[in-house]
């Protein structure tokens, strides 16, 4: 077993939102962690000067993070390593590798530890046996009723860690208390993934007494499947719920009560047909509860006030952040998936750790 010394770099991902890609090498293997695309729409990271890797490593299953699968053929074809729910969802022609949900594995001699994160059916962070160890947290959230999370409990010298949210701080109890108002008022459409907080939203509602919910094909099937296949990825004590959640939701038909609709920033999907429909009719609220993707429907609706914004955390807060860096005893941080103009104040908050956003960290 290797516990080489290596290095990581940043294809894209780190000094503003974009698609997660990041290469490590050691002892001479070369190991891409993540190939997505966006948020923007077409937005890939540049992997022209690359050349081969020797294995691709996915953390979890959205777009910005497995979205650049096309690119394989750029990188040498190399075998793509996942967890079996994310493996399915992959488009095909991708016989992944399996990777665990939690417990140990080993990528081309290389040790790992991977735990769930929080976040999303399937998805993982990894603890890899590189120098003192290198933690890659893809996306992860400690706040979620609906996904488990499973903190990291090896030291980890190097975290290259999910800073979406960059300082932001505040709790998601709080996010329902911005939420229940809108609720109240009458009908109310969200867009949203199927894959992420579409549930969480929903399971909330119903926790809070809301029986009008109504979902499109896909936030139905998704349920389905956190009833069944994906079940696994759930906090102990959701199943119960969720599958009452399932059995209460009822296809969206006309505007009442809550509608939840994929795809989030309204651009496809049922979320899309409804948007046309909704527009121009002031009694149903519109609600994004993510990041504005830039053209699409999100952002436009938002600036020209028709639609609401607020954040719905399905991503680490600030306290989050210093408590994960504390646990891994961290020297170097790398914050990935926010602003380079947040580097001060993460720093300033995870100090005495080295917070750096250049391009290569030896580890
Ligand atoms: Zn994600």
């Amino acid at each position: 077993m290797n516990r080489g010394l290596g290095s990581l770099r940043f294809i894209s991902g780190v000094g503003k939102k974009g698609p997660a890609c990041f290469l490590v090498e050691t002892n001479g293997k070369r190991l891409l962690l993540d190939l997505g695309e966006g948020p923007p729409p077409g937005a890939m990271p540049d992997v022209d000067g690359i050349g081969r890797v020797d294995a691709l490593i996915l953390s979890h299953g959205h777009k910005d993070h497995v979205g650049g699968l096309s690119l394989l053929p750029k990188l040498g074809n190399p075998p793509v390593y996942a967890t079996e729910i994310v493996a399915r969802g992959l488009r095909k022609g991708i016989a992944a590798r399996p990777l665990p949900l939690g417990g140990r594995a080993e990528v081309l001699g290389i040790a790992v530890e991977t735990g769930r994160n929080g976040h999303a059916p399937g998805g993982i962070w990894l603890n890899f046996a590189i120098g003192d160890g290198l933690l890659y947290t893809g996306d992860y959230a400690t706040e979620s009723a609906l996904y488990a999370y499973d903190p990291p409990t090896k030291a980890a010298a190097t975290a290259l860690i999910d800073c979406s949210y960059a300082d932001y701080d505040k709790p998601l109890a709080e996010c329902w208390d911005n939420l229940a108002p809108l609720v109240e008022r009458g009908p109310l459409l969200l867009p949203v993934p199927a894959n992420g907080r579409g549930p969480e939203i929903a399971l909330e509602l119903m926790r809070h007494g809301v029986e009008d919910i109504y979902v499109d094909d896909a936030m139905r099937d998704a349920l389905r499947r956190l009833c069944d296949s994906d079940g696994i990825s759930l906090r102990a004590g959701a199943g119960g719920d969720i599958k009452r959640l399932a059995d209460l939701v009822k296809p969206i038909d006309g505007a009442r009560g809550v509608m939840l609709a994929v795809a989030a920033d309204g651009a496809s999907g049922a979320a899309a047909r409804l948007l046309a429909q909704f527009e121009d009719s002031p009694e149903v609220t519109i609600l994004f509860t993510g990041y504005l993707n830039p053209s699409t429907p999100a952002e436009r609706l938002t600036k020209s006030g028709r639609a609401q914004s607020m954040r719905w955390n399905v991503h680490p807060r600030l306290s989050d952040t210093v408590a994960l860096v504390r646990m891994t005893q961290a020297k170097t941080v790398i914050p990935a998936f926010c602003d380079r103009a947040r580097l001060a104040a993460l720093a300033a908050a995870l100090a005495p750790a080295r917070v750096t956003m250049d391009e290569t960290v030896q580890i």
